[in-house]
C-alpha cells in the first residue's frame, strides 16, 4: 500500500516536471505551472511591460467561476475569464497576471512581465493573483493557499517582487467585496499583509474615473482640522456604480465653478465605500477660512433628518484614523460640522447631532482667521 502511493507519487512528480516551462521558470517553481498555451489561451490583443520589481501583490477570488478541483476544470476555468475579460470588458486579455486553481496549480495569466487589469490605481505597480473560486463564506482549499504563498515567494526571489512587498486584498484599494471575506481574513495572516494601505472599501480617483485635477496647492501637515459635510443633493448613494456616478457629477459641477477638482478630500457613500477626492496631500475648497487647515470629508446624501447608515459613519472614522496613521492629521485633530465655520446648514442636523458625540470633536464656532494668527505668533 505505501509503495503504491510512494510510486503514484513519483510519477506524478515526474508528470509535472515533464511540463515544458518557459525559460526560467521551471528550476524556480516549486508548485505545478500551467502555462497560457497549456490550458488553451488567447494571445493577448496587446500588452504593456511591467517595471519591475513591483511593491504589491494584490490578492483576489473569482467569486465565478467556483473554485475548480481538476486541471481540466482549472483550464476552462480560465478560458471563461479570459473570454469574460476580453469579450465583454473589451480587455486585451485576462485581467490578471496569475491565477491558483484549488487542486494546487498556478495559471499563467498575464504573467510577471505585463501591467494587469486587476486593480485600478495599482496595476502597473502590482501583480495580480485570484484564486479560483467563491471565498465569501469559505476558506480555499490549503494546496491553494500554499501555492499562492509559494508564487508569491517565487516572484520575490526572481526580482520581479520586492523583498519588502506589500500584500494587500483587492478590497483595500476598490469598491469591491473581493478576495472574499473569508480569504481576506486569512491573508490577514500572511507574510507581509499591510492593514495600511486601506482597512476599509476604498475607491481611488482612476476606480471612479475621475478627471485630472488643475488645482494641486500642497497642504501643511499635520492638519489640524476635519471638517464634515453633507451632500444634500445629490441623496444617498446605495451601491458603488450610483456613487462613482455621484463623484463624477460632483467633480463636474466644482470644475464648471473654477474650482480645478471635486472641492472634498474624501466623499463617503452608504454602502461603506470611501471615494478619494482631492486626496491627503493637496488643500481642498470645501469651507472657506478652513480650507488651509482642514481635510474635507463629505458623506454623499441628505442628513438632515436622519443619520447616516452605520456603514457609512464607520468608513468615515476608518478614514479619519487612517489620516491620523499616514501622519497628515494631527494626533490631537478636531473635528467639527461645516456649520461651525459658516452659516450653513450644511452637515444636516441628525449628522451634526452624531458628530458631536465623537470623541475629537471641537463644539461651538470656529474662527480659523484667530487660528492663523495663533500659529502664526507661535
Ligand atoms: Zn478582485
Ligand atoms: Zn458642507
Amino acid at each position: 500500500m505505501a509503495s503504491f502511493a510512494l510510486i503514484v507519487i513519483l510519477s506524478v512528480i515526474g508528470f509535472i516536471s515533464a511540463y515544458p516551462s518557459p525559460e526560467g521558470y521551471s528550476s524556480a517553481f516549486n508548485f505545478p505551472f500551467v502555462t497560457k498555451e497549456q490550458w488553451g489561451g488567447r494571445e493577448a490583443r496587446t500588452s504593456t511591460p511591467l517595471n519591475h520589481p513591483v511593491q504589491f501583490v494584490v490578492i483576489h477570488h473569482s467569486y465565478i467561476p467556483g473554485v475548480c478541483l481538476s486541471r481540466d476544470e482549472c483550464a476552462r476555468s480560465m478560458r471563461s475569464m479570459q473570454n469574460f475579460h476580453m469579450n465583454s470588458n473589451g480587455w486585451s486579455d485576462i485581467g490578471y497576471n496569475f491565477a491558483v486553481g484549488g487542486e494546487g496549480s498556478v495559471y499563467e495569466g498575464r504573467g510577471w512581465d505585463a501591467v494587469g487589469a486587476h486593480a485600478a490605481g495599482y496595476n502597473s505597480n502590482s501583480i495580480g493573483i485570484v484564486l479560483i473560486g467563491d471565498f465569501v463564506s469559505n476558506l480555499p482549499p490549503a494546496v491553494q493557499m500554499q501555492t499562492t504563498q509559494e508564487l508569491i515567494a517565487a516572484g520575490v526571489r526572481l526580482g520581479y517582487i520586492r523583498p519588502n512587498y506589500m500584500l494587500i486584498g483587492h478590497r483595500q484599494v476598490s469598491a469591491t467585496e473581493c478576495p472574499g471575506t473569508r480569504l481576506f481574513n486569512e491573508i490577514t495572516n500572511w507574510n507581509n499583509f499591510v492593514r495600511s494601505e486601506h482597512p476599509f472599501p476604498f475607491c481611488s480617483r482612476e476606480c471612479w474615473k475621475g478627471s485630472p485635477p488643475t488645482d494641486t496647492r500642497p497642504i501643511t501637515k499635520p492638519v489640524p482640522y476635519v471638517v464634515i459635510h453633507h451632500t444634500a443633493i445629490p441623496g444617498a448613494c446605495n451601491t458603488s456604480s450610483q456613487c462613482m456616478q455621484d463623484m463624477r457629477s460632483m467633480q463636474n459641477y466644482h470644475n464648471s465653478m473654477g474650482w480645478g477638482d471635486i472641492g472634498y478630500h474624501f466623499c463617503v457613500g452608504s454602502e461603506g465605500v470611501a471615494y478619494q477626492g482631492r486626496g491627503w496631500n493637496v488643500i481642498g475648497i470645501h469651507a472657506i477660512q478652513a480650507n488651509n487647515y482642514s481635510i474635507g470629508i463629505c458623506l454623499i446624501g441628505d442628513w438632515r433628518y436622519e443619520a447616516p447608515p452605520a456603514v457609512q459613519l464607520a468608513t468615515t472614522k476608518a478614514l479619519i484614523k487612517e489620516g491620523v496613521r499616514q501622519g497628515v492629521l494631527s494626533p490631537t485633530y478636531k473635528v467639527i460640522g461645516h456649520n461651525q465655520v459658516m452659516a450653513t446648514e450644511c452637515p444636516g442636523t441628525a449628522l451634526y447631532q452624531h458628530i458631536s458625540t465623537w470623541d475629537n470633536f471641537q463644539p461651538g464656532t470656529v474662527d480659523f482667521t484667530k487660528y492663523f494668527d495663533k500659529i502664526k505668533k507661535t
